[in-house]
């Protein structure tokens, strides 16, 4: 703190007030963002990576992926492999420790699901050797996958359910049920399409999939209505009314017609700062 006195003490420019510059910026003022910038070390971006940070996703599953991708998930094995002692038993079939590779690829459960959506999106190779060659082989299955495709959303969603339904029968007993996670992973497509997440771009080389539904467009459906004026009856009178809103301009009109469409009589109103409903009425 001393050498910052000091150094505040000299003055270059009697006539001006010397001011803090921060340099990593072009206005010179500091901001956090760019300090991170300036120390943070840059590496590319992994292809794996590229496609979780999905923006269709919510931020707790890219998480997830991303922590499982670099085995940092607490499964059992993890857990034991940092010195926590625990007999580990799997969830899916209790045959095996609890490894994220078992969890989440090649178990009796995580393995089923990724089969049937395997055989759903075509992708016909057997098995991975890794979940991020597993998510992978989803990312650069055709050349129609960009980032927010279903294709990269699907293997992100897979995971993250394996995660829920291992959490829940952990702490509440449930049973892992391949079936289950197939129609939750399902429920979680259908909650993104609710939220209007999906459009056919993310269904593009997909549009098959009967998934597409759930994509925000809709075929809009032109109804053409004829519409004519027919004059009233005999001895009747017909009033025709309308009113419109142009900005803080609302006005309105009426004819009155007889029976033969000879207009009776004209009106024209405006009406002041009221509002549309009230100016039709
Ligand atoms: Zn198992």
């Amino acid at each position: 703190m001393g050498l910052v006195r000091q150094v505040q003490e000299v003055s270059l420019h009697p006539d001006q007030e010397d001011e803090m510059v921060w340099v990593g910026s072009s206005s010179g003022v500091f901001s956090i963002e760019d300090g991170w910038e300036a120390l943070r070390q840059k590496r590319n971006l992994s292809r794996a990576d590229r496609f979780i940070w999905n923006r269709v996703l919510q931020l707790r599953i890219s998480f997830l992926v991303w922590k499982v991708l670099r085995n940092m998930v607490s499964g059992d094995v993890n857990l034991q492999w940092r010195g926590i002692k625990l007999v580990s038993r799997c969830c899916c079939c209790s045959l095996h420790e609890e490894s994220l590779t078992h969890l989440f690829l090649d178990g009796a459960v995580a393995e089923q699901v990724w089969g049937f959506f395997r055989r759903r999106f075509g992708i016909l190779h057997t098995s991975s050797p890794s979940i991020s060659a597993e998510c992978l082989s989803w990312f650069a299955s055709t050349s129609s996958v960009s980032a927010n495709h279903i294709r990269t959303a699907l293997p992100c969603l897979i995971l993250w359910c394996l995660w829920q339904a291992r959490n829940k029968s952990r702490f509440e007993g449930t049973r892992m049920e391949p079936q289950g996670l197939i129609c939750a992973v399902g429920s979680e497509v259908e909650q993104l399409g609710r939220a209007n997440l999906w459009s056919l771009a993310h269904f593009k080389g997909d549009s098959n999939d009967p998934w597409v539904l759930f994509a925000a467009w809709r075929p809009q459906a032109t109804r053409r209505l004829l519409i004519s004026w027919k004059p009233p009856p005999q001895d009747v009178i017909k009033l025709n009314t309308d009113a419109s809103v142009s900005g803080r301009r609302v006005s309105g009109g009426g004819l009155l017609w007889d029976h033969d469409g000879g207009l009776i009589f004209a009106f024209y109103e405006e009406f002041g700062d009221v509002d549309v409903l009230t100016a039709e009425s």
